[in-house]
């Protein structure tokens, strides 16, 4: 058996695994590489325009009838992908419609979803895809491979890790996976499943092995912006967790404390995340606004019952609803109230009855600003459009990752600036990683106990590899478009 490595070597996402035995050949995951298309594009003055753009910056692998431009027959039997990610599925788009594409059924529904509410560009559409979808705990088989899907908890709901049984060998791939979010009890099952298993090898997610002094760059960057910015920079708090508990306990002890509007920033699809502001809304008497992108997900999952419990209705939330400009050139330059609106917004407008658009929501929400928690995945856009007359309190908590890019940086310096206009001194920083904690990776490589052990999805193999090789007989570094031999 063999498996190569087109992606997910030495950086964070990206993942395609291609695992070959006789005349089987699957792909693990099919992702997207932002940082090898952040190396060569420029979003959007300098962006791939054809399939083979991305071949020549080797994003993508160059084989035969695997792309939609050219469909002939394709070797490639079908794709497993771990979750709705944009690091694990993004380049699904390009494939032949003749490979199909296995994921959960829950991820389908978010793709699905999550879809509705861009604009299909030349490098998104999905229809020409078939796509099967899996149960937990259930095998399933694609061409000689038997693989058996497991939920772990991540930080997007319907995130899978793989126990597959290929020509006399059990391969584990984790995808992604952590033990201190409020599912980490499905990790858990997993890994018991796995501990039952002769395990030869294991392709192991990495994102937290990094080194001690892995943010100095960063915070090189953050001190510079705070200088020049001069006594209005806003003052960076942190609140360290280890888990989403923690999280929900800091975050209510805040908007306890806090006067005015609470805004909070989060990835767009942590539903977790933003199911514990939720919570924290309800326990603290405020009413949580979700920004729309972030309303449709948490609404649909409901309605088209992808099995995601607990979520935020239109009964007990608000939606706040950005401008956008009148198409129509006889009211040229107004803000458009419906029939211009994208059709999940016009969706919103119809089935929810608090709905914050146009200057009388942003009015409403600066008027009674110490009754709302608004969560959104853009804040500030939202600080832009909510600026107008006398400022009013706003208190900012940033609940996701830090920038961890030299763009990323420089969007947050942006952010500060508008924090900063607001008269904001100081904001927090609440969160827990999507990712293990190095000691629960360190647990789960022992328990799983593979004869082999191939890091993946981290920006440090080396460290991993350190941390690991008491534990396992052997660690492979796998090496960008490398094979290697099981
Ligand atoms: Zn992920």
């Amino acid at each position: 058996m063999k498996i190569s490595f087109y992606g997910g070597v030495n950086e964070v996402g990206g993942n395609k695994f291609l695992l070959a035995y006789r005349d089987t050949q699957v792909f693990l995951d099919f992702g997207k590489s932002f940082e090898r298309e952040n190396k060569f594009f420029d979003f959007p003055l300098l962006q791939p325009f054809y399939i083979s753009d991305l071949k020549k910056i080797q994003a993508i692998p160059d084989l035969k009838g695997l792309y939609k431009d050219n469909p002939g027959a394709s070797e490639v039997d079908g794709v497993l992908v771990t979750h709705p990610h944009v690091d694990h599925f993004g380049y699904i788009s390009l494939l032949n419609g003749k490979i199909p594409v296995y994921l959960g059924e829950g991820a389908k529904a978010i793709i699905d979803i999550r879809s509705e509410c861009y604009r299909a560009g030349w490098d998104r559409r999905l229809n020409h895809l078939s796509f099967e979808t899996f149960r937990t705990g259930r095998d399933g088989e694609v061409g000689g491979v038997i693989y058996r899907p497991y939920s772990v908890d991540h930080s997007i709901p319907a995130s899978y890790g793989f126990i597959l049984h290929v020509g006399g060998k059990t391969v584990v791939y984790t995808g992604d996976l952590r033990l201190h979010g409020t599912q980490r009890n499905l990790t858990e099952r997993f890994l018991r499943a796995i501990e039952e298993e002769d395990v030869d090898v294991m392709l192991c997610e990495g994102t937290n092995i990094v080194p001690e002094r892995q943010n100095a760059f960063l915070r090189g960057f953050e001190r510079e912006y705070t200088r020049r910015m001069g006594t209005v920079a806003p003052e960076r708090v942190e609140k360290p967790c280890k888990a989403e508990e923690d999280v929900e306990r800091e975050l209510k002890r805040l908007v306890e404390d806090s006067e005015g509007l609470v805004l909070v920033e989060t990835c767009p699809a942590d539903i977790d995340r933003i199911r514990t502001i939720w919570k924290v809304a309800q326990s603290t008497g405020r009413k949580l606004i979700l920004d729309s992108r972030q309303a449709y997900l948490a609404y649909e999952l409901d309605a088209r019952d992808a099995s995601v419990e607990d979520l935020p209705c239109p009964k007990d939330s608000g939606v706040y609803l950005s401008r956008i400009r009148d198409r129509d050139g006889s009211n040229r330059g107004r803000e458009a109230r419906k029939k211009w609106r994208p059709k999940y917004q016009q969706n919103l407008i119809e089935r929810c009855e608090q709905v914050y658009l146009g200057p009388e929501g942003r009015a409403e929400i600066r008027r009674h600003a110490g009754e709302y928690v608004l969560c959104t995945a853009n804040a500030a856009q939202k600080l832009l459009e909510l600026k107008e007359g006398p400022p009013f309190p706003c208190h900012f908590i940033l609940s996701k990752s830090e920038p961890f890019n030299e763009e990323m940086v420089i969007a947050f310096d942006r952010l500060l600036h508008w924090l900063a206009a607001y008269g904001v001194k100081q904001y927090h920083e609440i969160h827990v990683s999507g990712h293990c904690w190095r000691s629960d990776l360190k647990t789960i490589i022992e328990k799983a106990n593979p004869e082999v052990l191939v890091p993946v999805h981290t920006e440090h193999p080396e460290l991993m590899a350190r941390m690991a090789q008491q534990a396992v007989k052997e660690v492979r570094i796998p090496l960008f478009q490398g094979t290697t031999e099981i």
